[in-house]
């Protein structure tokens, strides 16, 4: 088992993980989850292939995690929506929930434990903001909303530098929105009274009829589903202030106890240099991503060469190398499946030495504060190692695969259906081959792979070939 460190936004330094409850081995974690009013774009997934890769690494060190990623289905923006299209929260929100799920599925993440609905956890927010203003740390308008008062928090500003003395300038200073940035400190909004732009949207509280601010909902969830204070929180670096801030301060005010004990971000994507913005045309979903060929594992394999703490610079020659890379490995690992014989059963691994190195140096890699290009790598070379036999091989790709997510336990299902204009382009390479011209039969190859197909060569000269974007 290694020892995992991790680093701590909340300490800013890197330190030691163990969790509250060590000796059954249990982590909870929370991540914030996608405000469900549109399709998450491959920006937003970052922070969810981030979040899946710490939860594996932790499992893989003998840890069960429990995992929470909240669905915000009632804030500014998915009230405005569904106002917009004359349809109810509900009707707005379920079908964006379904397309979270299957991008889930289609970048191979471990389902969360629990995805709750911020609507259902009104009753915790309204206990929550009760307890603040017990306590001073928040106080009611004449309009019936609630503000928390960021300058009895002695604390706030934790996560982010925050000048007191903007604390001080702006005191009394009242923020309406949910996000906003930290020149621009002010007390925020826990509870919104009812106003005509929320339509049907409006639940009871002891201050009237109103709404939750952004910021209470995971504070809310977080006390819910796992109570007390939490090993792990985290989210992409966009979420850090407000939002983040404003977690800590609601509900370490209400409890008086520390709310995560570590805080873990995960930077921003870039494309081409640049931030993702709707005015670049750079806005892309994971669809784009499959109309360009790409499988969004492919994506998932280009984010692991970049640490999770640095900008991820795509573009669309990185994402295709990433696509050739993992292509070739899936084409050498199916390779050396037995299709016929082969039983597997995984986690029986007979140890050769050397096979069992290269997952201890995976795991030791990533408890190092989730090195994946290093991880990568000595995935890379595994697959090049001949003194392994193919057998041990491929148990040993599987239990790596366990930790790296990459998708290749899906290749037993091969459906060997292949469509006739494939099936003539391997024709035509089969013969290439077989004249020895190899130029013509690259061409050939890279041909399928930029038709979704990747090609195994087996050891009769024989031809496979298999579609992964079909399983995307
Ligand atoms: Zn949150």
């Amino acid at each position: 088992m290694a020892t995992i460190k991790l680093y701590n936004t909340r300490s800013h330094k890197i330190e030691e993980f163990s969790p509250i409850d060590s000796r059954n081995k249990f982590v909870s974690m929370y991540t914030c989850g996608p405000t469900i009013y549109n399709t998450p774009h491959i920006g937003n997934y970052r922070a969810y292939i981030f979040a899946d890769i710490l939860r594996r690494m932790i499992e893989s060190n003998g840890y069960n995690v429990k995992h929470i990623i909240n669905l915000t289905d009632v804030d500014d923006k998915t009230i405005k929506k569904s106002i917009e299209l004359g349809i109810t929260l509900d009707e707005l929100t379920k079908p964006y929930e379904q397309d979270f799920y299957n991008g889930r599925e289609s970048l191979e993440l471990l389902p969360a434990n629990i995805y709750p609905r911020a609507t259902n956890s009104i009753p915790k927010m309204i206990e929550i903001i009760e307890l603040l203003i017990q306590k001073d740390f928040a106080y009611k308008t004449e309009d019936g909303s609630v503000y928390f008062k960021v300058s009895a928090d002695k604390n706030y500003g934790i996560l982010v530098n925050v000048d007191p003395n903007k604390i001080k300038e702006n005191a009394g200073g009242r923020m309406n929105n949910d996000e906003y940035d930290n020149e621009n400190i002010q007390d925020f909004a826990l509870w919104k009274a009812w106003d005509v732009n929320d339509g049907e949207n409006k639940w009871e509280s002891p201050w009237g009829l109103g709404r939750p601010g952004w910021h209470i909902e995971c504070s809310a969830m977080a006390e819910e589903f796992i109570g007390g204070t939490m090993d792990i929180h985290t989210g992409g670096i966009d979420n850090m202030f407000p939002h983040h801030e404003n977690e800590i301060a609601q509900s370490e005010c209400a409890y008086g106890h520390t709310f995560a004990n570590f805080f873990v971000h995960c930077n921003h994507l870039m494309i081409d240099g640049k931030k993702m913005a709707k005015s670049d045309g750079n806005f892309l979903m994971l669809n784009d991503l499959k109309d360009h060929g790409i499988h969004p594992l492919s994506y998932k394999y280009f984010l692991y060469g970049t640490h999770y703490r640095s900008p991820a610079n795509m573009t669309w020659d990185t994402l295709n190398s990433a696509q050739t890379t993992l292509m070739r490995m899936y084409e050498k690992f199916i390779s050396i499946i037995d299709l016929k014989n082969t039983n597997i059963n995984s986690g029986t691994i007979i140890a050769e030495d050397n096979a069992e190195d290269y997952i201890e140096k995976i795991k030791n890699v990533l408890a190092n504060d989730l090195n994946t290009a290093e991880a990568i790598a000595f995935f890379i070379e595994l697959f090049d190692d001949i003194e392994i036999p193919n057998e041990i091989k491929l148990i040993t790709i599987l239990e790596i695969d366990k930790i790296l997510g990459l998708g290749f336990n899906k290749y037993y299902k091969l459906d060997k259906t292949i469509p006739s204009d494939i099936q003539k382009i391997i024709d035509e390479r089969n013969i290439a081959r077989e004249n020895k011209d190899y130029t013509k039969s690259d061409e050939l190859r890279e041909s399928l792979n930029n038709k979704g197909y990747i090609v195994i060569d087996t050891k009769e000269k024989s031809i496979f070939a298999i579609n992964p974007l079909d399983s995307a």
